[in-house]
């Protein structure tokens, strides 16, 4: 285990077997569709990758980057667009990828975005749910995951830009924090 981390929560095998069965259920219920599959830059990159191979049905992939936190570690409810969709949203089947919800700003911004913008369909796939911070109403469809009220990081998850490349997922230890 990284020595800032405090626990393990989730190692790679588990990982891996939970993103087999998320794809299994998203390969059956978007049977004969094409959904347009946007990771959301840049915690869900190893989550939307592996889901992707996993899936039997035909898929396109597009990433968008947005972002409601700083270098602190609580979202400022604000969401900022900082890479916008490359494909048309009107008239697709979208599955939004993240990799964490948390007070829900970001997931519920941003399929009213897409929704608006005329996608036939709009669903969210999350690999961690903390619903005890939950401050607006909204759901994921598929959920790998729930977490307790901890920070959390790894498997593209990161705390100011480091441990995204960690394989599995943990508690990060708030002593390494970066003092501001
Ligand atoms: P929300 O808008 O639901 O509060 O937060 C969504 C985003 O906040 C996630 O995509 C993720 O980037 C970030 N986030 C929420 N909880 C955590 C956490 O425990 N650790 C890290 N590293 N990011 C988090």
């Amino acid at each position: 285990m990284h020595p800032h981390l405090k626990e393990v929560l989730f190692t790679r095998e588990q990982i891996a077997q939970r993103v087999k069965e998320l794809a299994q259920d998203v390969s059956h219920d978007y049977e004969g569709k094409n959904p347009l599959v946007v990771g959301i830059l840049k915690g869900s990159i190893m989550f939307t990758v592996d889901l992707l191979k996993e899936l039997s049905i035909d898929a396109e992939v597009d990433f968008m980057d947005v972002t409601s936190y700083g270098y602190g570690i609580s979202s400022s409810g604000e969401v900022r667009i900082l890479k916008d969709l490359s494909s048309v949203a009107h008239g697709r089947d979208i599955l939004i990828v993240e990799d964490i919800i948390d007070t829900g700003n970001t997931l519920l911004y941003l399929k009213k975005l897409l929704q608006g913008r005329g996608a036939n369909s709009v669903k969210i796939i999350s690999l961690l749910d903390k619903p005890s911070g939950r401050k607006v109403e909204i759901e994921a469809d598929y959920v790998g995951f729930e977490v307790p009220d901890a920070f959390i990081v790894g498997y593209g998850i990161d705390y100011a830009e480091r441990y995204r490349q960690l394989p599995y997922i943990g508690i990060f230890n708030e002593e390494f924090l970066i003092k501001e």
